[in-house]
């Protein structure tokens, strides 16, 4: 090993105190170092932390923004979701091809750039985007493409790129992007003014058991999509043993089309600390944890300040709000880039400082969660909702939305629309009436909850976005007329096929089948029976995968073959002669020849 990365493993490990469970820090920094994580580095750090080589290189392999191979200084990560490859994602991905002389996937030969495809990085209402390092670059077009290669040359700096700065926050001096809010409609819950430290110092003066009432009296159910009530989340992680509790907030949207925890992050962290302290209080923790998607480093910085100027104000540390019993402190655990860490066992996985692999379930996290004590993990709006409630009273929280669905959701709209962008609307609101607020005309489909999430055609426009009927994390994504929903389902089977974890067949194989089964349909060579296969494999795939991933994310396909059936029947037919239509007799005799005289492919 070199004598600087020598040296470098060393202080990075010793950074951390040798701790093993912070392997994906000491990872993420010897990449930053050296563009890589090399086999000596991976040597170094098996020794210093005690972590076996194979667990090392496994996790360098699991995460897209880890690399045993080096990669340029510049790292240009293009975002290829659905809405992105919509709105232009090929062209500007061929524009960087030809500047830079290399394709996806690929480093220039002097080592200064790689160009890499990515899953959602959170711009989807300013696609096509990409991150040059950490720093986003928005609304790209071919032209834009061919400026940022040309300029980079020149200076190597990605921060430079920014020429105009975005509004509210992303002007910060600590946080500096070009990025944009998009906040189209505030409410009176999430996105509204508070009085900064008010909700802390309400949260001191009651018992750990009020707070909880009192986020049970407001009705508060989990924003990420599934629901579940907070308080009696709550009183399972304070009633469970525990020498040490945890409260995690999940930072980690990585639903293709999502980005409103990006506005909140950005423009109400110190809520989302505040209900982090509030629900560390209620549990009885006194750690928290920010896990922050890899996607989202640019806000690190300040989000760092924000907690320190808690810290300072006595709304963070020892004895919040002067109550004595009362500490509690948050440090920030950055990802790596993996869509599954998203799911709370998984990213309690990452955050122990291992491959974002999800557990199985009982123990629940409450139960046995990070480094098996008693943990809770809140998503940011929900948090955000927690200090609103103990700001204004249940009461005013709940007068909100409808009788199961109280409160207000976040949505972040993009697509075929006008006004791309977030959304805070009341629960009980149609999808008609969002669609009408972001200005979509024609639209023929909305994809809804992000892709594991359900496609609904106009027939399902006056359903209504609540937890007993449209529940989601708050993407929606619409499509015009001119776009092909069975198409649009391909794009997200691709997705789940790569970001599949790969533990489990029934989700590992599942999605490829589910996603070759929608070519075939599209190359017109699909019979009746493959669409029963379609369902048959989902079916399989709901009752054995082992986490969330795969139990959902064959809705794309099940949800558009629902809403968008005569397509489908349009597209299948029966041979007559009851040949297999799918089955391509040249291809076959081709490769038959090939194998008869040793050919190659
Ligand atoms: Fe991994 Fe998919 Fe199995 Fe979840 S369902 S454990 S993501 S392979």
């Amino acid at each position: 090993m070199s004598t600087s990365l020598e040296s470098a493993v060393a202080e990075v490990c010793a950074s951390v105190g040798n701790d093993p469970s912070r392997l994906v820090d000491v990872a993420r920094e010897i990449q930053a170092r050296f563009g890589c994580v090399p086999a000596e580095a991976i040597d170094g750090i098996h020794l210093r932390l005690g972590v076996s080589r194979p667990t090392v290189r496994s996790l360098v392999s699991f995460y897209s923004f880890l690399s045993e191979e080096p990669k340029g200084r510049v790292v240009i990560r293009l975002c290829d979701d659905p809405v992105d490859r919509l709105f232009g994602y090929e062209r500007v991905q061929r524009a960087f091809s030809q500047e830079l002389g290399i394709p996806i996937g690929g480093t220039t030969a002097d080592g200064a750039f790689s160009l890499e495809r990515t899953a959602c990085i959170g711009m989807s209402d300013h696609a096509p985007a990409a991150l040059v390092n950490e720093t986003p670059v928005t609304d790209l077009s071919t032209d834009k493409a061919r400026e940022i290669v040309a300029e980079l040359r020149v200076h190597m700096s990605p921060e430079r790129l920014v020429k105009k700065l975005g509004d509210g926050n992303n002007g910060h001096p600590l946080v500096r992007s070009m990025v944009r809010n998009h906040i189209r409609q505030a409410g009176p819950i999430v996105l509204t003014e508070h009085h900064h430290g008010e909700a802390t110092r309400k949260a001191a003066a009651m018992s750990p058991n009020e707070v909880i009432r009192a986020v049970k009296a407001a009705r508060l159910r989990g924003r990420g999509g599934a629901g579940f009530p907070t308080g009696i989340k709550w009183e399972m992680a304070r009633a469970a043993p525990g020498a040490r509790k945890f409260l995690v907030c999940n930072a980690d949207e990585g639903e293709p089309g999502t980005f409103k925890d990006r506005v909140l992050l950005t423009e109400f962290p110190d809520r989302v600390f505040a209900g982090m302290t509030i629900a560390g209080y209620a549990i009885g923790a006194r750690e928290g944890i920010l896990y922050l998607r890899a996607e989202y480093g640019y806000l690190r910085r300040f989000l760092e300040d924000v907690l320190a100027q808690r810290r300072a104000e006595g709304l963070l540390g020892r004895s919040i709000a002067a109550r004595h019993s009362f500490d509690f402190d948050i440090r920030i655990q950055m990802g790596a880039g993996a869509y599954v860490c998203g799911e709370e066992t998984a990213l309690l996985s990452s955050c122990e400082g291992l491959r974002g692999d999800p557990r199985n379930r009982p123990p629940f996290p409450a139960q046995k969660g990070f480094l098996g004590f008693p943990t809770i993990v809140n998503n940011v709006e929900t948090l955000a909702c927690v200090a609103r409630i103990l700001d204004a009273g249940p009461a005013t929280f709940s007068e909100y939305g409808t009788k199961q669905s109280a409160g207000s959701k976040l949505l972040s709209i993009s697509g075929d629309v006008g006004m791309a962008g977030v959304y805070e609307v009341p629960f009980g609101v149609t999808l008609r009436e969002v669609l009408a607020l972001a200005d979509s005309r024609e639209t023929q489909a909305v994809q809804i909850g992000g892709p594991s999430g359900r496609m609904i055609g106009p027939e399902g426009f006056d359903r209504t976005i609540c937890y007993d009927d449209l529940a989601t994390g708050g993407a929606m994504v619409a499509f015009g007329p001119d776009r092909n929903p069975i198409e649009i389902a391909r794009m997200y089977m691709e997705f789940f096929e790569d970001e599949s974890c790969g533990y489990c067949t029934p989700c590992r194989v599942g999605n490829g089948i589910l996603r070759r089964g929608l070519d075939k349909v599209l190359a017109g060579r699909g019979e009746p029976s493959d669409l029963v296969q379609l369902e048959e494999v989902a079916r399989t795939m709901k009752a054995t995968s082992r986490c969330g991933l795969g139990q959902t994310s064959f809705n794309p396909v099940l949800t558009t073959l629902a809403s968008f059936r005569p397509l489908f029947d349009s597209l299948v037919k029966e041979d007559p002669k009851k040949f297999r239509r799918s089955f391509d007799l040249e291809a076959s005799t081709r490769e038959a020849a090939r194998i008869r005289t040793g050919g190659a492919r």
